[in-house]
């Protein structure tokens, strides 16, 4: 929202959204619930994905964990004090939100609603790790609430994932995309542009290839390294690069001009714990970096959707 007052953004940003959607002004509140992730702890691999430092973009995770209760307490506190926050979304984003039994999911999710002023759940999860009875599950919170799917994705291709020992497939992700859309479930993807050894058509591709979903939202940002990962091994080989800022402006805005205009931008960029970066350091803040997006689309007269190809569902 803050990031509109400076420039007024030529795509459909989760803020604008939010008001649409509600009266009062509404946040996310992210919370780490204690899950795991399938990839990580054997249930299908070990060593997550090459790039995974969750504790670099998951805030929570960088300090012992707190009940949940108290990581809701605390966000409502913070963006109560700070933004006059009135209504909340509690996003469950670390790791894997939908690894577990259905009594630990409904327990977390239960705790979350327990509170007056939340008004919404968002649940970041893998697209292999919704089996029909965890989405039926999500279905019934989304008729008492206002509830988002997240769903990991990165890439559309096999290559990418396989590289970056994602251990689902771009089919896994279909699949999971339409049951969940059978259900009326809102579903976000998240993508990363700069992947290693992916080309700006390979970018392009996904957007087109996501355009065809009739996805709700969109997360995207750039590829990182940080510390910890295998990718940092790599990159301290020179076998990886990373998108300067100018190149990754450009991506964004070749991805959105191929993304339907219904479908909510809900990240344009990563949030990086400065100590865990290796690379990137742009030296800008994300609000710059959406400011800088947002000239590139006026320098280029266009917007998000201005290029979607033969898509029944851009309106
Ligand atoms: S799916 Fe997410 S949490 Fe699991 S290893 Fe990959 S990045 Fe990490």
């Amino acid at each position: 929202m803050v990031a509109e007052a400076l420039v007024k953004v030529p795509f459909y940003s989760g803020g604008r959204y939010l008001r649409e959607q509600f009266p009062f002004r509404v946040f996310k509140i992210a919370i780490d619930a204690g899950f795991n992730c399938p990839n990580r702890d054997g249930s299908i691999g070990y060593g997550g994905c090459t790039y995974c430092g969750n504790a670099s973009f998951s805030p929570n995770s960088r300090v012992p964990r707190a009940p949940i209760a108290q990581q809701i307490a605390d966000g409502i506190r913070f963006y109560r004090e700070r933004l006059q926050g009135e209504k909340f979304i509690v996003y469950f984003q670390a790791y894997t939100n939908t690894h577990g039994p259905l009594d630990r999911l409904r327990q977390v999710y239960d705790e979350a609603l327990g509170y007056t002023d939340v008004v919404g759940l968002a649940v970041g999860t893998r697209p292999d790790c919704v089996p029909d009875r965890v989405l039926d599950l999500l279905a019934r919170y989304a008729g008492r609430t206002h509830l988002w799917l997240e769903l990991g994705l990165q890439s559309s291709h096999d290559t990418t994932l396989q590289r970056l020992n994602r251990r689902h497939t771009y089919a896994q992700f279909v699949d999971a995309v339409r049951r969940a859309q059978e259900r009326a479930l809102r579903v976000c993807a998240h993508v990363i542009l700069g992947l290693p050894g992916e080309t700006r058509e390979m970018m392009l591709e996904t957007a087109d290839r996501l355009a065809q979903l009739g996805l709700d939202g969109v997360k995207l940002h750039h590829f990182y390294v940080t510390k910890g990962t295998a990718l940092e091994r790599l990159y301290r080989r020179s076998t990886v690069r990373v998108l300067t800022l100018r190149e990754y402006v450009g991506l964004a805005c070749d991805f959105l001009e191929r993304t339907p205009t219904r479908v909510v931008v809900q990240r344009l960029t990563g949030e990086v714990a400065e100590p865990y970066v290796v690379a990137p350091h742009w030296g800008v803040t994300k609000l710059q970096v959406i400011h800088l997006i947002g000239e590139e689309f006026r320098r280029r007269d266009t917007r998000q959707g201005s290029r979607v190809k033969n898509c029944r569902l851009t309106h």
